[in-house]
């Protein structure tokens, strides 16, 4: 089971100075600063998927690329811009247009010529045929609801196949240097088994199952079970977006053989709870946020209701005790009083999350991990605070769940 990670160009600054909070002086960001492949002690994930959408931008969106960064990926090939070139496993990238981009749009913004043009102009292993999103799904209880199925979601399917027909032979006639994935799209597992049906007459070998982010387990099982009905043996599938880690098995089963997921990376920073993984449980991270940083604050102390000094202090405590903790100088009490505190200030739902601290701090799991970052910045990768440490806590949560997911596999084969 292939794991690929999409780039949204995170990256972390190795040199960061975490005492004084700065970068270092001389700090250039395209020769200094690091993907989570080249700062953890194993490669997290068997590929990447790039977007048409992040590098190039989409409509009057920009994009997530500087011009210069555009210039270089063209220039030089994806593999070397990731610096991915020359490793002992040749890391697959694949390229998709961003289909979430443009959903909300009638048809999707690029020519055939302008997404093969980008898969051929960078240099990736894999091109996904450009798609358009079916954000519905109809279950057995809608459709005892009476709910019907949307004129428009045909209408994408059909445009997505039909968009499918026309790039598989344009790749064929162009000779690209990228194999080509299909998307399927559809809103009930029978509409789904058509469109593999479809994608397979064509000549498809690779289909990738679109739309189903929001979808439940079960659904996303039920769909799976239903094109597995039509899959000839030579299909593979990729699911977009979809982790479920305990149910991979069972997909695999289904002819599923790789998927993409930013979630174990933004869980780091999103979540409200699940933000440092463990291989057996995840721990909500130490929130210390930085009170010139944060809107809330900012607004109180502007508005009188409280001391900018009295703010800082707890806060600056707060990073202090919990050095002091890692060096075993400070006791978890200490720490988690040092935490209250300040919470009780940038606070505005009235939470309490003394009891999730207590436990994170008495587990203490950066000590023992060894991914190639806790062991370098140690209690630093567990604060809630700043990009530099949240990133480096998301990296950490990629080689945690790769070990997980190999780990998964490796019990049912
Ligand atoms: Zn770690």
């Amino acid at each position: 089971m292939k794991f690929f990670f999409p780039d949204s160009q995170d990256q972390i600054s190795p040199f960061f100075n975490f005492d004084a909070e700065e970068h270092p002086v001389h700090r250039v960001r395209q020769r200094d600063d690091r993907y989570a492949h080249e700062v953890l002690r194993r490669t997290p994930y068997n590929g990447m998927l790039v977007s048409k959408a992040i590098v190039d931008g989409v409509m009057d969106r920009g994009s997530k690329f500087t011009e210069a960064q555009r210039g270089r990926i063209y220039r030089t090939g994806a593999h070397d811009f990731y610096r991915l070139k020359n490793r002992r496993h040749h890391l697959e990238i694949m390229g998709d247009c961003g289909a979430f981009a443009y959903v909300d749009e009638e048809e999707p913004p690029y020519s055939l010529d302008e997404v093969i043009g980008f898969y051929e102009g960078v240099g990736l292993d894999l091109g996904v045929s450009m798609d358009h999103i079916v954000f519905a799904y109809l279950t057995e209880a809608h459709k005892k609801k009476g709910l019907e199925v949307d004129p428009d979601w045909v209408r994408r399917q059909e445009l997505t196949i039909d968009i499918a027909g026309r790039f598989f032979k344009e790749v064929r006639t162009q000779r690209c240097g990228f194999a080509p994935i299909a998307v399927a799209h559809g809103w009930s597992p029978e509409s789904y088994q058509k469109a593999v049906k479809e994608l397979q007459k064509i000549g498809y070998k690779q289909i990738a199952m679109g739309g189903m982010v929001p979808l439940r387990t079960k659904d996303v099982t039920d769909v799976l079970r239903a094109v597995a009905e039509v899959r000839r043996a030579s299909t593979e599938f990729h699911l977009l977006g979809v982790t479920r880690t305990s149910s991979m098995p069972e997909f695999k089963s289904l002819g599923v053989t790789s998927f993409d997921s930013t979630s174990p990376f933004r869980q780091a920073f999103m979540d409200d709870t699940d933000n440092y993984y463990s291989l057996e449980t995840t721990y909500v991270a130490l929130r210390v946020p930085q009170t010139d940083g944060n809107p809330a604050l900012k607004r109180r102390i502007k508005a009188g209701e409280l001391d900018q000094m009295v703010a800082i202090k707890a806060e600056r405590n707060c990073l202090k005790v919990l050095r002091a903790f890692d060096h075993d100088k400070a006791t978890i009490d200490k720490a988690v009083s040092a935490l209250r505190s300040y919470e009780k200030i940038y606070e505005t739902k009235g939470r309490d999350r003394s009891d999730s601290y207590r436990r994170t701090l008495t587990a203490a799991p950066w000590k023992s991990c060894k991914c190639g970052i806790c062991e370098d910045v140690g209690i630093e990768v567990m604060i809630f605070r700043g990009a530099e440490r949240n990133k480096r806590r998301g990296f950490h949560n990629l080689a945690i769940f790769k070990r997980r997911l190999d780990r998964t596999f490796r019990t049912h084969s």
